[in-house]
């Protein structure tokens, strides 16, 4: 929905969160007076754009202080109050959430550069503090890419590109997976318009070719299951445009797309996915390396899913995706689930969860804490988990996710400290390789390590990938 009004949102909050209404009024007449006056490039009152912030937050069902710093996000930045005002007309968190979206005073840098690394820098590292903030600037962006036409075509581009570099990225971490399609969606748009435009095209004409088939497997399935007392919900999901450039990009014929279009089977238990496998895989004649199950190995942003692809009518190729209702709500909206979940204790959850199960949190303070300087952390932080991924196994089966570039090194300090510092050897798929061998996606790892035996990691250093690998071998030269 492009055109919001202010009694959409009141709407929205009666719905979810009656008692908050009240306060929800008051930030957007708070905010709808300081921005008097002022316009966006589309003409319109400024107000349009928090409250349209502050909607899309409300549609992923954000608590009270998120809604509100979504309204007044952009006062600190473009009008004279201040945090303290904030904090004292409204409470402490929405100012300390308004303070975390707020750009840096230009005040304090050389260069514009500078203000702009340590602007990256701050939302990156936003979420370590609170995660909210992180999703209020997600709400933001998508807000200024969906209303980007007004703007230069230069502008436009540099928009779109930072979109991919940085937003999609944290998107993708906290698991929004809507609010990442989007982006990346409206990116495409901007950057290559022509081949967003072809795939598009292409993508409809699919849709109308496939629908009479994915209707009459989606009415088959559906009665299995209803016989089988299985209580299910089935719809077709659409990859996006830009999921198929990526295949397309990646050398993939669109003939070779199998989940451009899916059904998505949503039913009440995790043992009723592997019952509705059996079911599908006893109707329809599965592609054998094609199944996976991501509920035993979730994906690094906790995804679940049993994927199977299966010949469907007319021998067409159809990917099905079982998963529990519980495990669609985290597919589609990531942490952000626990709004839903848990009310007043989410945003407590959320950092919990961040910090105990996101293999990146980890990687990201490690990287924080390593480097001073906000270039070079911002460069870092790209390289290293903004950057494409491998995807490899320990030899329990467990997944564990690198950065592309990464050795048997980085995986030996990512399992732990005192596997990277006892490391002499490593076997990748029953094969002894040199310890700086270039990890490749499903590769099966297994470390040898010599208790006692610190061999000479003379070297070892370059042929480390990540910060985190390189600082502990250069910690322990020193103990040694
Ligand atoms: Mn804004």
């Amino acid at each position: 929905m492009n055109k919001v009004s202010y009694e959409n949102l009141i709407e929205i909050i009666r719905n979810y969160n009656p008692e908050e209404t009240e306060v929800v009024k008051r930030a957007y007449e708070y905010a709808d007076n300081l921005h008097k006056g002022q316009f966006r490039q589309s003409g319109e009152p400024y107000i349009f754009h928090p409250l349209n912030v502050a909607y899309i937050l409300a549609e992923l069902h954000a608590d009270r202080d998120t809604v509100c710093a979504g309204l007044l996000h952009d006062t600190l930045e473009d009008t004279a109050i201040t945090k303290e005002d904030i904090a004292h007309d409204f409470n402490r968190n929405i100012a300390n959430l308004v303070d975390g979206v707020t750009k840096l005073s230009k005040m304090n840098f050389s260069s514009k550069q500078d203000q702009n690394y340590a602007n990256t820098r701050k939302i990156i590292t936003g979420i370590t503090e609170d995660v909210r903030i992180i999703i209020i600037k997600l709400a933001d962006r998508l807000h200024n890419m969906r209303t980007l036409g007004f703007k230069s075509e230069f502008k436009q581009k540099e928009n779109a590109l930072e979109t991919m570099e940085l937003f999609v990225p944290l998107a993708y971490y906290i698991g929004t997976y809507r609010i990442k399609s989007e982006l990346e969606d409206l990116s495409l748009r901007y950057l290559k318009p022509s081949m967003y435009k072809k795939i598009e095209e292409i993508k409809s004409k699919i849709e109308e070719d496939s629908h009479d088939c994915l209707m009459e497997m989606l009415g088959t399935i559906e009665d299995l299951l209803i016989n089988r007392n299985i209580p299910s919900e089935i719809k077709v999901r659409a990859k996006n445009i830009y999921g198929i450039y990526k295949r397309l990009n990646e050398g993939y014929k669109l003939s070779d797309i199998h989940d451009l279009l899916a059904l998505k089977i949503m039913v009440d238990e995790v043992e009723n996915c592997y019952r509705t496998l059996g079911i599908i895989h006893s109707e329809y004649h599965p592609v054998n390396d094609k199944f996976k199950d991501y509920i035993c190995n979730p994906k690094t942003n906790m995804y679940q899913s049993l994927h199977t692809t299966v010949f469907g009518l007319d021998d067409r190729l159809v990917q099905t995706q079982i998963r529990t209702f519980e495990m669609d709500r985290i597919a589609s909206f990531g942490l952000t689930a626990y709004w839903d979940a848990e009310k007043g204790r989410a945003r407590d959850v959320m950092q919990q969860d961040l910090k105990n199960k996101f293999q990146f949190f980890r990687s990201l303070t490690e990287i924080n804490s390593m480097f001073g300087d906000n270039q070079q952390f911002v460069n870092q932080v790209k390289c290293e988990l903004f950057s494409d991924k491998v995807y490899v196994y320990t030899t329990k089966g467990d997944i564990i996710e690198l950065p592309k570039g990464s050795t048997p090194i980085d995986f030996a300090y990512k399992i732990s400290t005192d596997i990277g510092n006892t490391m002499i050897g490593v076997f990748v798929n029953d094969k002894y390789v040199p310890v700086d061998y270039i990890l490749q996606n499903k590769d099966r790892v297994k470390i040898i390590t010599g208790a006692l035996q610190f061999g000479s990691r003379d070297g070892w250093e370059e042929k480390a990938h990540t910060s985190y690998a390189k600082r502990k071998i250069r910690e322990l030269q020193v103990d040694y």
